[in-house]
């Protein structure tokens, strides 16, 4: 059994859709669900469209709106004829609908806190896998569309809902795979979950890799596969570097570094549970079907290669007692307190006698809120607009490049430097 993941340029058109059709085809000897993002950039445009709705702008929410449905409407009479055509529209107009009412909404109280944001967003989802489904029944495949949102359960955190695996697994076992052992082709949508009270929650932003992780979690899946416009995993960004090199094999570990420190071509969170069950994830070309991508899974005696990473708005803290005392245990507890409480978002640490440094994610609110419980004991330094470079399976010659860093830290064949 297969849990196979397509993302949102995968289904970004008309044409598109029909490439995804193609490839569930071909695995069809296999059971298999099919997770899908929303298409090419709704999340964005639903985004903009609260925001403007938010904002007052009435006018242009409403146009902002017309283009999601245009769009989605024109893709469904390229995909769609006759009959199937009208079913299909019909069963996307009360997505619009419900959108509509909230939108109305949040015009009236020109408030859009984080659990509207995704009643809202998950629209992109619905219709993606409303069309997709229809599309694949069009071509006779035995499709079967599954609301996530009645699967995976998360808690309260709207924007970033904490799964709760219990739940969930037992969901998937009893309201999925059923539906699997009777043939079918299972489409859902990623990104998406809702809390025991079956309000919508949502995964955080590129969470539908996550989605399907936990799909092919629960359902003990012999492997995902997660479709890409890349021919899987690369050594370094493109755009950023010329001797770029796919890797064929990455063991889970590698797999998490690199997506914990900006690799941004797998969901961070992807990981883990699959990990834990042993599955394999598979990164491929939805362009290139064929060519074998990347495969993660545990170690293997591949060559190791190396990889750069990086992540970028990063800010830097050098954290000092005030009164000139060490930097102890108790003092480190209260700054990793404040850490907690403010939400900052921290990638490297290291000490010495009288300070602390690390580097967090350059988020604005948490940084000031953290600054400030500071304040009391501590002389603080602080420098943005920095990056952490993170280089896997480094070698010598990289290490030069460590020498104008703020922070450095090599562990066994890992290197990070901010700068
Ligand atoms: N559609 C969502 C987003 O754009 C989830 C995903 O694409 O993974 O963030
Ligand atoms: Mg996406």
């Amino acid at each position: 059994m297969k849990v196979m993941k397509f993302g949102g340029a995968s289904v970004k058109h008309a044409a598109a859709v029909q490439n995804v059709t193609n490839i569930i085809q071909q695995y069809l000897d296999h059971p298999c669900m099919v997770v899908i993002s929303a298409m090419d950039k709704t999340t964005n445009h639903l985004e903009n469209l609260a925001y403007l709705a938010r904002d007052g702008k009435e006018k242009q929410a409403w146009e902002q709106f017309d283009k999601i449905q245009e769009f989605h409407f024109g893709q469904i009479e390229e995909l769609f004829e006759g009959e199937n055509l009208e079913a299909v529209q019909s069963h996307v107009e009360p997505f619009f609908k419900e959108m509509q009412r909230i939108v109305r909404g949040i015009l009236l109280l020109e408030e859009f806190p984080p659990r509207t944001y995704d009643r809202i967003v998950c629209y992109g989802e619905l219709l993606s896998t409303t069309i997709v489904a229809a599309y694949l029944r069009s071509q006779g495949v035995d499709a079967q569309w599954i609301d996530a949102r009645r699967v995976i359960k998360t808690d309260a955190s709207y924007q970033q809902g904490e799964v709760i695996w219990s739940l969930t697994e037992q969901n998937i076992r009893e309201k999925v795979t059923p539906l699997m052992q009777a043939g079918r082709v299972l489409i859902s949508q990623g990104f998406i979950g809702s809390t025991i009270d079956d309000n919508t929650t949502t995964l955080g932003r590129e969470g539908s890799d996550y989605s399907g992780s936990i799909f092919a979690t629960g359902l003990g899946a012999d492997s995902l596969t997660v479709w890409k416009d890349v021919p899987g995993i690369l050594n370094a960004d493109p755009r950023l570097r010329e001797d770029t090199i796919k890797i064929d094999h990455l063991s889970y570990e590698e797999a998490v570094e690199m997506t914990f420190y900006g690799a941004s071509v797998i969901h961070p969170k992807t990981i883990k549970p699959i990990f834990n069950k042993g599955i394999p994830l598979n990164v491929k070309s939805f362009i290139d079907i064929d060519a074998p991508g990347t495969v993660i899974s545990e170690k293997t005696n591949a060559q190791p290669i190396t990889s750069y990473i990086i992540k970028k708005e990063q800010r830097f803290f050098q954290i000092k007692p005030k009164d000139f005392s060490f930097m102890e245990e108790r003092l480190m507890q209260r700054i990793f307190d404040h850490i907690y409480k403010s939400g900052v978002k921290v990638n490297l640490v290291q000490n010495s006698a009288i300070s602390l440094m690390i580097c967090v994610d350059d988020n604005a609110s948490s940084v000031s809120e953290f600054q400030s419980l500071l304040l009391d004991r501590f002389e603080v330094s602080s420098q943005s607009g920095l990056k952490l470079y993170t280089v896997l399976n480094f070698q010598v010659k990289d290490l030069k490049d460590a020498s104008d860093a703020l922070m450095v830290q090599q562990h066994e064949n890992k290197l990070y430097m901010v700068k």
